[in-house]
């Protein structure tokens, strides 16, 4: 983390920790130590490069550890939900599900 994205400080020194490691991807806790405020960070490194997703956190190390060992959400959850919100198909699905609730809701 280069910037912390909360306080600004370029030159915030932060803990990193990494939670867990699969394959190529990794789950990482970054905490700003100006700040505190802890951020979970999924890498993942393809072919094309480096992909970054950011989730602000309260949880700390240990207990984003604990979550992810107690099975309630792992790594293949988050790696999941970052391919389906990079996927346009089930962006398309969800927007017409919506727009048919919608209109169902209407009528
Ligand atoms: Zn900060």
């Amino acid at each position: 983390m280069s910037v912390c994205p909360f306080c600004s400080s370029k030159e915030a020194p932060t803990d990193s920790k990494i939670i867990e490691s699969r394959d190529d991807a990794h789950m990482v806790h970054l905490t700003c130590k100006r700040c505190g405020q802890a951020i979970l960070v999924l890498v993942r490194s393809s072919g094309v490069g480096i992909q970054c997703v950011g989730i602000v956190t309260d949880l700390s190390e240990d207990d984003a550890k604990k979550l992810l060992y107690d099975r309630s959400v792992n790594i293949d959850d988050v790696l999941d939900v970052h391919e389906a919100l990079n996927n346009e198909e089930f962006l398309l699905d969800i927007r017409e599900r919506v727009a048919t609730t919608r209109a169902l809701d209407s009528q």
